[in-house]
């Protein structure tokens, strides 16, 4: 097996020592205790920050996935950590129950998800973590632990967003919700009008986020509401295609900003509204072929439409670059230690770059004006916070790094980037 890993964007590598692939628990806590460290848990590597990056052991848990039990009446399920997120969908559905929300793909592995606190939109709708009830993981010493929200709620708390730094999840329980339906409808408006009614906009619906298309003053907001009627089809995805004739204008008329700017805001005026209904599982998930690099910041709810009016700002100033829209979601508060939900109502702007591109001169430009609005950034997707920092935003922090010693005393898996995160001399 080729000893070299590099998540979905390519913007992250690794050549550590030892790539495994564990078949169970067992497997797993024997390479806990003797792999060559440090030991680095992989998701389906669709974070864009080096959190999976080792020059010792990457383990994956695509061999430990799969649905091993599922309660009826309490629509609760426990599921192997290694689990992606589609195949997820489908056993759900096989049982009667439904994810209440989920992210814009259903790539990711459900550990993989939970490590970094991935969220969808909706102003009531928590990130997947909230889902919690139980939590199985190999600690530090290649020990299993289990811990539940009955028996103690502060270790769920305290494990549930952990960036695969406080043990190795083998198996979780959700609660989930019966298999559902949802009338998805999406339409363009003039970003000026989004702004100004951003919060009534955002809580008409069940889950509603929208897109900014950079250089157009257009975003495209996309609303989902349960509905029983019967589904009807969904419309063919021309994501990437709209992304394609973007990067097409944004090449061909670099020294014609105002025609480029025309141009694109003529196209987007012209995309038609969509309306459908289907179940949850045909709903929310999008395929991403164009490779990007991403930054998202969490921001106090309120300050969300001032800080995307300085981003866009920024862009359409300094960047002409750029072509990804931006994209903007609500996220509900919850009581996770590291979870940048906690306890504060969210709006989440998210900014993209094309992966053939350096990211870093904009994602660099761009972070300023989302920390001065009290973002706390996405684990998962670019930033350039360390312990310090964090230890600001997050009040439970010192709670958190001591469970962290209690389960992987001897620093198993902390490379020097996670040590860098959490302030721990290696
Ligand atoms: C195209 C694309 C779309 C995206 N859309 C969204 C979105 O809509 N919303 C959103 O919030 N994010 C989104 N993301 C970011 C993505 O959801 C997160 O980065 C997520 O963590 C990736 O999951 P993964 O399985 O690939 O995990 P990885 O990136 O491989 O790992 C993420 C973290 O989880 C840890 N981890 C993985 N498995 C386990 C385990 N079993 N036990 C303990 N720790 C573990 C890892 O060590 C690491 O710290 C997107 C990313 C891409 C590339």
């Amino acid at each position: 097996m080729s000893n070299s890993w590099s998540n979905w964007s390519g913007f992250v590598s690794a050549t550590p020592k030892l790539i495994a692939t564990p078949a169970d628990a067992g497997e797993l806590a024997d390479l806990v205790r003797s792999a060559p460290g440090p030991l680095r848990v992989a998701g389906a590597g669709h974070s864009f920050t080096p959190l999976v990056q080792s020059d010792g052991a990457i383990v994956s848990l695509e061999k430990i996935e799969g649905l091993v039990s599922h309660d009826a009446e309490k629509h609760q399920a426990r599921v192997r950590a290694g689990t992606r997120l589609g195949p997820l969908m489908r056993l759900l559905q096989g049982v009667g129950q439904g994810l209440p929300n989920m992210g814009d793909i259903d790539r990711q592995a459900i550990g993989g998800a939970l490590g970094t606190a991935t969220h969808g939109s909706g102003p009531t709708l928590g990130a997947y973590h909230t889902q919690l009830e139980t939590v199985q993981f190999v600690d530090g010493r290649g020990r299993l632990r289990d811990f539940s929200r009955t028996g103690d709620q502060d270790m769920i708390h305290a494990t549930g967003v952990a960036l695969g730094a406080f043990g190795v999840l083998t198996e979780v329980t959700m609660n989930n919700i019966a298999t559902y339906r949802l009338r998805r409808r999406k339409w363009v408006l003039p970003i000026a009008d989004m702004l100004r009614d951003f919060e009534t906009m955002m809580a008409a619906h069940r889950s509603a986020e929208f897109y900014y298309i950079p250089f157009s003053g257009y975003a495209q907001f996309i609303a989902s509401d349960l509905s029983a009627a019967a589904p009807t089809p969904r419309p063919t995805e021309d994501d990437e295609e709209g992304l394609a004739t973007l990067r097409k204008l944004r090449t061909a008329l670099r020294r014609l900003p105002w025609l480029r700017r025309w141009l694109i805001r003529g196209a987007v005026k012209k995309v038609p509204p969509e309306d459908y209904v289907q179940d949850w599982l045909n709903v929310y998930a999008s395929d991403r072929r164009t490779k990007f690099n991403e930054m998202e910041y969490h921001l106090p709810y309120e300050e969300g439409p001032n800080a995307l009016a300085e981003i866009i700002a920024l862009t359409e100033k300094h960047f002409p670059e750029v072509y990804f829209p931006m994209e903007v979601r609500s996220v509900a508060p919850d009581e996770f230690w590291l979870s940048p939900f906690h306890k504060r109502r969210t709006c989440s702007i998210a900014i993209h770059h094309d992966a053939a591109n350096d990211p870093l001169p904009f994602m660099r430009a761009a972070e300023p004006i989302f920390r001065r609005y009290g973002g706390r950034p996405h684990w998962g997707k670019m930033h350039g916070l360390k312990a310090a920092d964090l230890k600001k935003l997050y009040p439970r922090w010192d709670d958190a790094m001591a469970v962290r010693r209690d389960i992987d005393p001897q620093n198993r898996f902390l490379s020097p980037y996670m040590a860098g995160l959490f302030g721990i001399e290696l």
